[in-house]
């Protein structure tokens, strides 16, 4: 039987639509009780979840940012989640990340986010994101120790993956599978990234996290996406949907055909395929297709199908092969590809949060003479931590003229 992914067409961030969209997608998938069946996945026996099991919500907070930034997952769609599983009678759920600035608390952010605001309305209290443990994982194929935020240490079988449909510099997407990496705790992700610095080890990385953290539902809000300079300094974008799947791998599939990106080319995608994670061959996925115009509610689609009735194609992703993933044989040519971060100095205000997120002991980017900041190419590893993290956009990819040729869809 192929793996489900449900899809709704949803054109604002309404409370009510954004509602009505989320208890169909739940309803497409068999309705909670169906979703928090025990079942098998990613090797483990994932237990059976009832009214009183503890539930923790998980959006994308990688930074302080007001929704309509579409940094963080939107607040109607972590209300909608909220009040349905309140509803139907689960009572034991809190919330949480592990934001990408270790100095700000999960709690800050979420203010910063809107999240918290709704979530003290619904009585959801944060989880504790602000401490964490070391968790051994032995069976895992990049990393074998994680240090865990606390309240996913505790119940790593127990998530609902609330995910942003966002560009992202290192691995061309942030979607179900990457939202995992909030899962670790506070510098412990900078060091990772230092550790695992190509895109294709950090995405085994991603792919042990997602063996470890189990979430029990993935639903992705992609309503307004973010697409370019992603994770946080990219563009708003229209994409009007919200999908979800058990399967955070044909997910995050259906988003790529959505944007017209080859999922063949995103380092995650190929991780956790290999690792077991989920399912991300194209033939093996289809998409329930609701509220999608001139098809019935209901409808299987091939992703083909469901890219041709909602994809953007023009969807500013990186879509030309990296030289540093598969093209690396290109040798003094791949200089032809090269991306590398670079300072809008316009925009710049001097407060060095890029120089206390670059995750190198040597750091790769200092503050210059005039409190701006410097890079050292010859050290970066191309990370993109700096340019995550930076609160004022100050901080774009520089591509060489060939990049920007390859990434592009030209509309004639
Ligand atoms: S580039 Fe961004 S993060 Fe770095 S100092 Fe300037 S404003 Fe701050
Ligand atoms: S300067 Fe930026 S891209 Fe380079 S290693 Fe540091 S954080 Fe990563």
């Amino acid at each position: 039987m192929k793996i489900k992914v449900a899809l709704v067409r949803c054109d604002s961030y309404d409370r009510d639509k954004v509602k009505a969209a989320i208890t169909k997608l739940i309803d497409a998938l068999g309705g909670f009780e169906a979703i928090f069946a025990e079942r098998k996945a990613c090797g483990v026996t994932l237990p059976a979840i009832s009214s009183d099991s503890p539930l923790i919500l998980k959006p994308n907070l990688l930074a302080k940012a007001p929704p309509e930034k579409a940094v963080a997952t939107h607040p109607e769609v972590f209300r909608a989640v909220g009040e349905l599983l309140r509803e139907r009678g689960y009572s034991s759920i809190t919330y949480g990340d592990s934001p990408g600035n270790p100095v700000l608390s999960t709690e800050k952010t979420a203010d910063g986010c809107g999240i918290k605001a709704v979530a003290d309305e619904l009585g959801i209290p944060v989880g504790d994101f602000g401490s964490g443990r070391e968790v051994e994982f032995p069976q895992a194929r990049a990393s074998k120790r994680f240090v865990l935020c606390n309240e996913i240490a505790d119940n790593p079988y127990g998530v609902i993956n609330l995910c942003k449909m966002k560009t992202h510099q290192l691995e061309r997407i942030t979607g179900a599978t990457k939202n995992s990496f909030g899962c670790v705790f506070g510098m412990n992700k900078a060091a990772f990234h230092a550790r695992f610095a190509t895109p294709e080890t950090f995405a085994r990385v991603i792919a042990d996290l997602n063996r470890l953290v189990v979430p029990r539902l993935h639903i992705m809000d992609g309503v307004v996406a973010m697409e370019g300079n992603g994770p946080a300094s990219g563009e708003p974008v229209e994409m009007n949907v919200i999908l979800a799947s058990l399967d955070p791998v044909a997910l995050d599939a259906t988003f790529c055909h959505l944007i017209d990106l080859n999922a063949d080319l995103v380092p995650t995608q190929l991780a956790c395929m290999e690792a077991g994670v989920g399912e991300g061959r194209e033939e093996e996925i289809s998409v329930i297709a609701i509220d999608v115009p001139m098809i019935p509610d209901g409808k299987e689609l091939t992703l083909d199908e469901v890219a041709a009735k909602c994809g953007n194609r023009y969807f500013d992703v990186q879509r030309g092969k990296d030289y540093r993933g598969r093209f690396r044989v290109l040798g003094p040519f791949a200089k032809l590809l090269e991306k590398k971060p670079h300072i809008v100095r316009g925009r710049c205000v001097g407060c060095g949060i890029c120089v206390e997120t670059c995750p190198l002991e040597d750091k790769a980017i200092l503050m210059g003479p005039d409190r701006k900041p410097v890079y050292d190419y010859s050290k970066c590893i191309k990370c993109y931590c700096c340019q995550e993290m930076c609160p004022e956009k100050a901080i774009s990819v520089k591509k060489s003229l060939v990049a920007r040729i390859s990434d592009r869809r030209w509309g004639v």
